[in-house]
């Protein structure tokens, strides 16, 4: 499908402007593939800010979602998905620091994650293994439950998520991980809800941040909705224009989760 859309935050405009980094990141490209032009580089990269029909099918690629843990070494994620008439078909996460159970000190680090919808959910070590089947976790009582929320105070509300956390009777300490780290933590059982409430009111999250994570929640049981209950509308833009907060659950505490927020919010 050489003409299907792939969306993504990237361009060319900094290598355009900046012609040795340009040559660098060329001659780097050009030792992991066959001859590739400076132009047809800077011409790929641009390919993710086209214009596109978010109604019909696309997909939304994140290289480095988490740049902020990439940078500190700590959580971060290779995000695509394919959404196809609104629909998220299939999520793949690459997670090079992610332990399934990060309380097992002596868990190996590093997963891919991904689900196809209607086919469940799976990851494998990302050095090679036999793939699993992965579920949400069966708890039902909010106040035993751990939540994840993101590591950057300028992304996330840690405030308004810890009046939430404190009306569900929530006594762990938020589990903190970068990227959609988030996601494959509840898809895999090791945290039960994860909370996302931008600081900022005007902003608005972005596709490439949710799409991979929320079909693989979804797959594995679990529940993504926005702070209101709704559905997350990817057919609209770049952005998810139509949502307010991000809340997936291990889907038991869904409702429980969403009186708490309206009670907070
Ligand atoms: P996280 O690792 O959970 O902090 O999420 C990383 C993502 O947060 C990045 O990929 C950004 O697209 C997104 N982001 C950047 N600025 C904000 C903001 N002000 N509020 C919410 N998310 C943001
Ligand atoms: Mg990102």
């Amino acid at each position: 499908f050489p003409e299907d859309p792939i969306v993504g935050e990237e361009d060319a405009g900094i290598l355009r402007d900046n012609p040795d980094i340009c040559r660098q990141v060329s001659d780097l490209v050009n030792e992991h593939t066959d001859a590739v032009t400076e132009s047809r580089m800077l011409e790929v990269l641009d390919f993710g800010s086209r214009d596109t029909d978010f109604t019909k099918r696309f997909w939304t690629a994140d290289p480095i979602d988490g740049t902020k843990g990439f940078l500190r070494g700590d959580q971060y994620a290779v995000a695509l998905a394919l959404v196809e008439n609104g629909q998220i078909v299939i999520g793949i996460l690459g997670c090079p620091n992610f332990q399934a159970d990060d309380r097992q000190p002596d868990e190996g680090k590093g997963y891919l994650l991904y689900a196809v919808r209607g086919e469940g959910a799976f990851m494998m070590p990302l050095k090679g293994g036999d793939r699993k089947r992965i579920s949400v976790d069966a708890l039902t009582s909010a106040e035993k439950a751990r939540f994840c929320e993101s590591v950057e105070s300028a992304h996330t509300s840690h405030g308004t998520h810890k009046r939430i956390s404190d009306t569900l009777g929530i006594t762990s300490p938020p589990y903190r991980i970068d990227s959609q780290a988030k996601y494959a933590a509840v898809a895999c059982g090791s945290a039960s809800i994860y909370l996302r409430l931008p600081g900022n009111k005007e902003y608005r999250e972005k596709i490439w941040d949710h799409a991979a994570g929320a079909v693989i929640v979804s797959e594995a049981g679990g529940q993504v909705t926005d702070f209101g209950g709704k559905a997350l509308d990817f057919s609209i833009s770049r952005k998810l224009e139509g949502n307010t907060g991000i809340l997936a659950t291990n889907g038991h505490l869904h409702q429980q989760v969403l009186r708490a927020i309206s009670e907070v919010v």
